[in-house]
C-alpha cells in the first residue's frame, strides 16, 4: 500500500505542493515526480504478475488467464502512451482491461444457475475458498431431494425443473441471511457466514415443514421427499476441494440411504468419507491392475440333490486395507461409475473359469452374475458381455444375471439391455427380493425367471416373524418362476425350505463363497 498511498497523497496535494504539475503564465507544466505515476503503475502491474505466477496452483485457469490478460493490456497501454505521448490512450486501455476481467471472471452468468434461479456450484466454490482463506466461520445447510429421479419419471423433466425453481425462490425469500446454491439434480446448499447455533436455528424446521406439502408450479403439484444435513464449522475441511467433496458425499448418502430426515454432520461422517475415498482408490487400483478376485458360492438344486450352479461374487483384497466388504466397495463403485469396469472384469473372470475348468462337464449348469442397476444404464452392456463370452467360447445360456429392485432405476433402459441378453440366451433373476420397496407389477413386467429371496426374509420366517412366507413361495411357483432362497445356514432350514417347494438353496450350510480352487474341490 505504501507506493499507492504516497501517490494518492501527491496527487491530492498537487494544487498546494505542485507535486505532479503546476501552471505558469505559459500554461501547464509537469513536475519532477510526474513520471512516478507511471513507475508506480508499473510496480503494481509487475507485482500482480508475480503474484499470479506464484499462486498458479491455487487459482483456476480462467482467473489466471484473465489476470495475466488484464496486466498485459495495461502494460501495452502505458508503453503506447510513452511512445506516442500526444495520444491519450491510457484510459482506453484501462477500460479494455476491466472488460477482460469482467467477461472472464466477474460475469454474473458464470455463477448463476439459470434454470433454477439460484447460484451454481462455481459460485459456491468461490465463496467457500474466500472464507477458508480468510479463516472466516461459516456453516452449510444441505437440503437434498432424494426422490428426484422418481419424480422425473412420474411428473416429467419440465415439471420437476419448474418445481425446483419454485423451491429455489422460496428458499431465497425465506432465508435472506443465506446464499442459496444448487448442486444439480435437486440438491440445494445454503451458506451463511456465521457459526451454526442449533438452539436458535429455525431453518431446518421450516424446510422440513415446507417439504411436507407439495410444490405448485404452473399446472401441477409436485411432492418431494427431502433430507437435511447441517455442516457446522468445527468439522469443515480446510480446503475448497474437500468441502465440495464432503457436500457431494452427503448428497449421495441421502440418495442412497433412508437416513433420518435431519442430521448434524459430525467428525464420524467426515471419517466415513475419508474411508470411502480410500476404498474408491483401492477399487480403482485393483481394476487397473486386474487384481479384483471372483469367488464362487455354490447354489444347490433341491430336485437333483447336488450343486447345480454358483454365484460369482467380487472380492477386493487391498494391500493396505485388507479385505474390503463387498457391500462397501460395490456401493462405492456404483456411485463413481467404476461398477461398469468392475462388472466387466467379474464377468470375464467367470467366463475364463468356466472355460478353463470345464465347469459344464462337471455338472455346473449355470453361473449367476450380479448386475447393478447402474450397469444396465450402459447402452453397450449387452454387446460387451456377449463379445466377452464369445471370446471364451462360453454360451450365454450359462449365465443367470441377478438384478436388484431399485426404485431409482430406469426400467425402460434396463429392459432394453435385458432383452438383448435374453435374446442371446441368458436368464435373469430378481435378487434380494423382499428388501426394497418395489413396485411388483413394474418388476414382474421384466423377463425374470427366478426370484431370489433375500436372507433377511428367509430368516424372518424361521424367527416366526413372517408366517406367510410359504404362501409367497407358492405364489411364485404358480407363476412358473423358479425360487432360490439365500442364507440357508442349517440342515433344518435346508430341509424345511425344500419341502416348501423352493427349487434352489444357497447359504453357509453348503458353503461360503470360495476361491476357484476351493470351489473345484467342493464339486
Ligand atoms: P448378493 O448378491 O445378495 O449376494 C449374497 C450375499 O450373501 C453374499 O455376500 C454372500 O456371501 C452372502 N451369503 C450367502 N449365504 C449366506 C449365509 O448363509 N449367511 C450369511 N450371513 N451370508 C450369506 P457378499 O459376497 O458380501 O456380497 C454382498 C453383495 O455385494 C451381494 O449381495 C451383491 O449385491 C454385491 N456384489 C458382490 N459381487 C458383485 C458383483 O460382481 N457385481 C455387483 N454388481 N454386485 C456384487
Ligand atoms: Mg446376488
Ligand atoms: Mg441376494
Amino acid at each position: 500500500m505504501i507506493p499507492c498511498l504516497f501517490m494518492i497523497g501527491a496527487v491530492i496535494s498537487t494544487p498546494w505542493t505542485h507535486a505532479i504539475f503546476y501552471f505558469t503564465e505559459n500554461g501547464y507544466v509537469n513536475s519532477g515526480i510526474y513520471d512516478a505515476i507511471y513507475y508506480h503503475t508499473f510496480f503494481y502491474i509487475v507485482a500482480s504478475i508475480v503474484v499470479v505466477l506464484f499462486t498458479f496452483k491455487y487459482t483456476g485457469v480462467r482467473l489466471k488467464l484473465s489476470l495475466l490478460g488484464y496486466n498485459l493490456i495495461l502494460i501495452a497501454g502505458i508503453l503506447l502512451r510513452k511512445m506516442f505521448f500526444h495520444t491519450l490512450v491510457t484510459s482506453y486501455f484501462s477500460i479494455l482491461a476491466i472488460l477482460v476481467i469482467y467477461l472472464f471472471s466477474q460475469n454474473p452468468d458464470l455463477y448463476w444457475d439459470k434454470k433454477i434461479g439460484v447460484f451454481n456450484q462455481i459460485a459456491f466454490e468461490e465463496i467457500v475458498s474466500d472464507c477458508l482463506y480468510k479463516k472466516a466461520r461459516f456453516h452449510l445447510i444441505i437440503a437434498s431431494i432424494d426422490n428426484y429421479e422418481v419424480a422425473k419419471s412420474v411428473y416429467g423433466y419440465q415439471q420437476v425443473i419448474e418445481s425446483l425453481q419454485v423451491i429455489g425462490n422460496w428458499m431465497q425469500a425465506q432465508f435472506q441471511r443465506y446464499y442459496v446454491f444448487c448442486f444439480g439434480n435437486g440438491h440445494f446448499v445454503l451458506f451463511r457466514k456465521k457459526k451454526y447455533d442449533m438452539s436458535k436455528d429455525q431453518v431446518i424446521e421450516k424446510i422440513t415443514a415446507r417439504f411436507e406439502h407439495p410444490w405448485k408450479s404452473t399446472d401441477m403439484e409436485v411432492s418431494f421427499a427431502e433430507n437435511t444435513y447441517v455442516l457446522p464449522y468445527d468439522v469443515m475441511p480446510s480446503d475448497t476441494y474437500s468441502v465440495t467433496e464432503l457436500v457431494e458425499y452427503l448428497i449421495n448418502k441421502v440418495a442412497n440411504a433412508d437416513s433420518a430426515p435431519f442430521s448434524l454432520v459430525s467428525e464420524t461422517t467426515v471419517q466415513q468419507m475419508k474411508r470411502r475415498k480410500l476404498v474408491e482408490a483401492a477399487v480403482a487400483a485393483a481394476l487397473k491392475e486386474n487384481r479384483l478376485e471372483t469367488y464362487y458360492q455354490p447354489i444347490y438344486s433341491v430336485k437333483e440333490r447336488k450343486i447345480a450352479g454358483a454365484e460369482a461374487l467380487a472380492r477386493l483384497n487391498d494391500p493396505v486395507l485388507g479385505f474390503v466388504p463387498p457391500d462397501e466397495f460395490i456401493e462405492a463403485a456404483e456411485q463413481n461409475g467404476m461398477i461398469m469396469e468392475l462388472g466387466r472384469q467379474v464377468f470375464e473372470n467367470a467366463c475364463r473359469f468356466i472355460e478353463k475348468a470345464k465347469l459344464k462337464e462337471k455338472g455346473i449348469q449355470f453361473i449367476n452374475v450380479n448386475l447393478s442397476p447402474a450397469q444396465c444404464m450402459n447402452e453397450n452392456l449387452a454387446e460387451e458381455f456377449i463379445e466377452i463370452a464369445n471370446r471364451y467360447g462360453v454360451p450365454m445360456n450359462t449365465f443367470d444375471f441377478e438384478i436388484t429392485e431399485s426404485a431409482a432405476a430406469d426400467l425402460t433402459k434396463i429392459r432394453e439391455q435385458m432383452e438383448k441378453l435374453e435374446a442371446a440366451g441368458a436368464y435373469f433373476s430378481l435378487d434380494d427380493f423382499g428388501t426394497g420397496t418395489s413396485n411388483l407389477t413394474r418388476l414382474l413386467s421384466l423377463p425374470l425367471h427366478v426370484i431370489k429371496f433375500d436372507m433377511t426374509v428367509v430368516w424372518a420366517y424361521f424367527k416366526k416373524e413372517l408366517e406367510i412366507f410359504p404362501d409367497l413361495v407358492k405364489m411364485f411357483c404358480n407363476a412358473d418362476m423358479k425360487i432360490v432362497v439365500e442364507g440357508v445356514e442349517t440342515e433344518e432350514m435346508s430341509s424345511e425350505l425344500a419341502e416348501m417347494g423352493c427349487h434352489y438353496e444357497q447359504g453357509y450350510y453348503f458353503s461360503k463363497p470360495v476361491t476357484e480352487e476351493e470351489f473345484l474341490k467342493l464339486l
